[in-house]
């Protein structure tokens, strides 16, 4: 398993659209001393009555919507997200309180279970400290969800943001902090090392990580011995747009645009594929490019940008070096400029690649067996359901599909045969709201943290039986020690 290079004492990050811009200084957490607080916090969070702690976290929802505006510029400022998306997070970050807040009341009541031999119920019993590792795509809306599930069940939480928004992270996670008692949400800034050290520690009895497979596995690994540790991974995807020849052609035009542009394709759930049938695919690739159109790198402060940078250096390099590899197949080359709206940063432009019979096996393994993370779509022709189907489940990600249809008979038959989390009729495949579960198979994680329903794994089951008759099992809210 390889070890994470050690994080720095401090850092500053540049703004991604504007590299002249160079944010404040952060400095790593101490990681024992922000568990051990965690630690301390936990009795006291776990036995406070669900009432009660969603009563602070609503005055913690306060606090975030004050800084609403302030939070969303500071995302675009660090990530390069253009600022319409970000307020669209700072959206989703809002709603998920009362999202969160319904889960709770649904998931986490004691449920009496008749019929067995005694009087009996079925439990749910915090598990202590979690450390929810976030990434910096979107820096505070995966973390806050997961964080959220975890503080309402009753487990004070680690938060570790990404190292490249940990200023934004770190703002809002001081919001946060102040609304709930000492201990109950901590910040641990840091990089992988830190993330590791953390998920490690003993007394951390949940890990959920949003983050690259890579990083997964190795998280995975390390906490083998561990057999008590819960760990939720959410991982990235290849996800596919399958588009039939009977459906919206000008529409699924539209949707691969926006699932491939957003965020700069830096999202989990980017369009990174479609797979259109052979007899609409000339017509369809004239719409892509017509719709491609208005996805010009700009200044992601600016209110009609629609693409914005990717992060860093390192991730506009790999798309430099994918679009400048030799092939006939290019039906549109990317390129990375690095300037835009008069400012130097890390920007780039879409590309489209057609993959055949004869593209060449090691790049088409390469392509289609990594995230490319970037505004590069690859595109295949299929003459068979069949063939479509093979072609969506030949990666080893399986988190979102989505099919352009007319046909609800044949949308049903795909759905069930694709091996995605999450598949969508007519959507794009970033069309992925709050209220649904959210999540992936395969190399695409477990455990559902990105979505509605996460706080099903977020406690431990404890079944409680009485053998006497007449001694029932203490009630609700008397929850014993963590
Ligand atoms: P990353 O894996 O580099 O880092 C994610 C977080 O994990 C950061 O906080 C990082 O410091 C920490 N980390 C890295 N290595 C670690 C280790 N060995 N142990 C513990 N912590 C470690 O990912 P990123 O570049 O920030 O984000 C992009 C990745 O996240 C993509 O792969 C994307 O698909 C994935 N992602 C998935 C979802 C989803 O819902 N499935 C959502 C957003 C992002």
């Amino acid at each position: 398993m390889k070890t994470p290079a050690p994080d720095p004492e401090s850092w500053s990050n540049r703004s991604p659209g504007d590299l002249s811009l160079e944010l404040p200084v952060v400095h790593r957490s101490d990681v024992c001393a922000s568990v051990a607080a965690s630690a301390g916090a936990a009795a006291a969070w776990g036995r406070l009555p669900l009432e009660g702690r969603i009563e602070l976290l609503a005055a913690a929802r306060s606090h975030i919507e004050v800084l609403q505006e302030d939070l969303a510029r500071g995302i675009s400022l660090e990530t390069g997200k253009p600022i319409r998306e970000a307020r669209g997070e700072l959206g989703a970050v809002i709603a998920k309180f009362d999202l969160t807040f319904a889960d709770a009341r649904a998931h986490l009541a004691d449920l009496p279970v008749a019929g067995g031999p005694h009087p009996a119920l079925v439990r749910r019993r915090p598990r202590g400290p979690a450390a929810v590792i976030a990434p910096f795509n979107f820096p505070l809306h995966l973390g806050h969800g997961a964080a959220l599930a975890h503080l309402v069940a009753g487990n004070p939480v680690l938060f570790k943001p990404s190292p490249l928004a940990a200023t934004v992270a770190g703002r809002y996670a001081e919001a946060m902090a102040s609304a709930l008692p000492r201990g109950v949400f901590t910040l641990v800034q840091g990089g992988a090392a830190t993330g590791r050290a953390l998920s490690l520690d003993p007394a951390v009895r949940s890990v959920c990580f949003t983050g690259g497979a890579a990083a997964g596995r190795a998280l995975l690994a390390g906490a083998a011995d561990d057999l008590g540790k819960e760990i939720a991974l959410e991982l990235g995807g290849k996800n596919s747009l399958i588009l039939c020849a009977d459906g919206d052609l000008r529409a699924a035009a539209v949707a691969t645009a926006e699932g491939m542009c957003l965020t700069a394709g830096q999202r989990c759930n980017a369009t990174s594929r479609v797979l259109v049938e052979r007899e609409v695919s000339p017509r369809f690739v004239e719409l892509l490019l017509e719709a491609l159109r208005p996805f010009v790198p700009g200044n992601p402060l600016s209110e009609s940008t629609r693409l914005g940078p990717l992060i860093s250096a390192a991730a506009a390099g790999r798309h430099r070096e994918l679009c400048s590899r030799p092939s006939p197949d290019w039906i549109l080359k990317g390129r990375a400029d690095g300037e835009a709206d008069g400012l130097r940063g890390h920007y780039v432009t879409p590309g489209v690649l057609r993959l055949g019979p004869d593209t060449p096996g090691p790049d088409r393994n390469e392509l289609l067996g990594t995230e490319t993370f970037c505004p590069i779509l690859t595109l295949e022709e299929w003459d068979s359901e069949a063939e479509a189907i093979e072609l969506n489940n030949s990666t080893p990600f399986g988190l979102t599909c989505s099919i352009f249809t007319r046909s609800e008979a044949r949308f049903l038959r795909i759905a069930a045969e694709v091996k995605d989390g999450n598949v969508y009729a007519n959507l794009p495949t970033t069309f992925s709201p709050s209220t649904l579960p959210f999540g992936g198979w395969g190399s695409s994680g477990n455990r559902r943290p990105g979505g509605r329903g996460f706080i099903r794994f977020v406690t431990e089951e404890q079944a409680v039986q009485a053998a006497r008759d007449g001694f029932s099992p203490a009630p609700s809210g008397a929850a014993p020690k963590p």
